[in-house]
């Protein structure tokens, strides 16, 4: 075999095999299963038949296996260790929730049944909303959306439409911080608005006095995150809120950091009107790779009415979906997707709200604050940090503390893998110069944190040693180094070609 950084014959190391492509692993001929000849018949498919090879390769059943099975084990994940993707809240699924998911009643259930056979699965849905608005102290909430990107669309919706409801047109503008996730501006523009951006303070915080200045019957609303994405409370929330309804505005929370409060403070109480929820993050359901996210929208006396269908009501025959815009639903805006939403990260986001209790909510998101804070104290002495005081749900670090070494933030992440760890969110958020965004979420044991935390000093003193190029060399003990990502994004190439036959290659 050709040769291999690792060094071996194989191109192996230790356990990890390196082996080309399905395709390319495939012999004509080869199968995996024994098929009885299939029967003459004449072929009524005309020009329609085809004409070539279907282009399946040709694998026994184990190399089969042993292909999807080595694939798997190169993937990282929660479950394989600590994954402190700061925003991302990579916490434990519990496998309670899996456990309730395949339940035959609820697993088996499909979209299109009589509701009178689903009554069980509507009142699953049903208590999860009372859940939701519990939690969140608002009176209503949108259960379809299928991620936070899509609850935000569903949020500036709503809010569209209140303001045409009340022939309000002129209001074209959405204020967004400095600091916000790209789907905040995105999903803004994406109904027709123009962003206008707010600055943030030396406190990380929104300047509340700048946040003033640009309200006005031109804006429609805001959008903000809180906790914030430098992992820090906005304590002026109250007097945004105040501020923006009395120049007419709605006021979005992006609540993708919910974990951080949850069982703390109640985003109804602080004046917002809307605010998405990533059951997918605060309430465990796994994502990612593992599955489809869920990101109901919790909403205010004042946009409930505009709520799209579907929604679950209670009626005297028991549960029922109303799908249609008219009656009850006269107002909504219309319908943002197939069915009634992620059943299965229902299922399963009920099932760690009712095993943990209020009382175990409100101790994760405290444990979540605590392990991040834990980070940043055990840290902040050989690392820099952009703002003063504690942080909630994740520590923030700029890059200054490399200043000089050479060293960059992507250089710490990729060595953070040789160690065995998945990287933080690193250059987001854009406010901090070469940000290092630290969750660990509640689910690490402190042995955990440590060990990272040791990681990160050794790193550290290394540095100030000099003692940089295995920085750059980083990630070493991986199946694939460092991989030029941009151009995998801006050219992907998704599709493999067979090698030009030997005759051509020859020629
Ligand atoms: C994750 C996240 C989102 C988007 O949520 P998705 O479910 O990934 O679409 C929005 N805002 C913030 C702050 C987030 O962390």
């Amino acid at each position: 075999m050709s040769q291999n950084p690792h060094g071996t014959v194989t191109g192996n190391r230790g356990l990890q095999l390196e082996e080309p492509l399905i395709f390319e692993q495939g012999v004509a001929g080869r199968t995996g299963v024994d098929l009885p000849a299939a029967p003459q018949v004449k072929s009524r498919l005309g020009k329609a038949a085809r004409k070539g090879t279907i282009g399946l390769p040709g694998l026994s059943e184990p190399q089969a296996i042993r292909h999807y099975t080595r694939l798997s084990q190169k993937n990282f994940a929660i479950d394989a260790g600590m994954y402190p993707l700061g925003s991302c809240t990579m916490k434990h699924n519990p496998r309670l929730n899996e456990k309730m998911v395949r339940l035959p009643g609820l697993a088996d259930l499909h979209p299109m049944q009589p509701q009178s056979t689903v009554q069980g699965a509507l009142a699953l849905i049903d208590t999860l909303a009372h859940w939701l608005k519990t939690l969140t102290g608002m009176p209503a909430v949108a259960m379809s959306p299928a991620a936070g990107a899509q609850g935000e669309l569903c949020g500036v919706m709503a809010i569209k439409a209140a303001h045409e409801a009340k022939g309000d047109h002129g209001r074209k503008v959405i204020l967004v911080p400095e600091s916000a996730h790209g789907t905040n501006p995105a999903t803004a523009a994406a109904c027709g608005y123009s962003v206008e951006s707010i600055p943030a303070n030396e406190r990380g915080r929104v300047d509340l006095d700048a946040l003033k200045a640009k309200l006005g019957p031109h804006v429609a609303g805001i959008m903000i995150t809180n906790p914030n994405t430098c992992g820090l409370f906005e304590n002026d929330i109250v007097e945004i809120g105040k501020a923006v309804h009395a120049a007419g505005g709605y006021f979005y929370c992006d609540g993708a950091n919910f974990n951080a409060i949850v069982g703390r403070v109640r985003p109804g109480d602080l004046g917002i009107d809307c605010m998405h929820i990533n059951l997918h993050k605060t309430f465990s359901t796994p994502h990612g790779g593992g599955g489809p996210g869920s990101g109901p929208v919790v909403l205010s006396a004042a946009l409930a009415p505009y709520a799209p269908v579907p929604f679950v009501v209670h009626g005297p025959d028991g549960f029922k979906l109303v799908e249609e815009e008219a009656g009850e639903a006269a107002k909504a805006f219309g319908r943002l997707k197939g069915f009634h939403g992620q059943m299965g990260m229902f299922v399963r986001a009920l099932t760690y709200m009712m095993s943990h209790g209020s009382d175990g909510m409100r101790q994760a998101s405290e444990d979540a604050v605590l392990n991040a804070n834990y980070i940043q104290a055990r840290l902040g002495d050989i690392m820099t940090a952009p703002f003063p005081g504690p942080c909630m749900h994740e520590a923030l670090f700029d890059d200054r503390f490399l200043n000089g070494s050479g060293v960059s933030t992507l250089d710490m992440a990729k060595a953070l893998i040789d160690e065995g760890f998945h990287p933080m969110t690193m250059y987001f958020p854009l406010v901090v110069h070469g940000a290092f965004l630290i969750e660990p979420t509640e689910s690490e044991h402190k042995a955990t944190l440590d060990q990272f935390i040791a990681v990160m000093r050794s790193l550290v003193e290394r540095i100030k040693k000099g003692d940089t190029q295995f920085l750059h060399d980083a990630p070493k003990l991986t199946p694939r180094r460092r991989l030029d990502e941009t151009l995998a994004a801006r050219k992907p190439v998704l599709r493999w070609r067979p090698a030009a036959p030997e005759r051509q290659a020859a020629e």
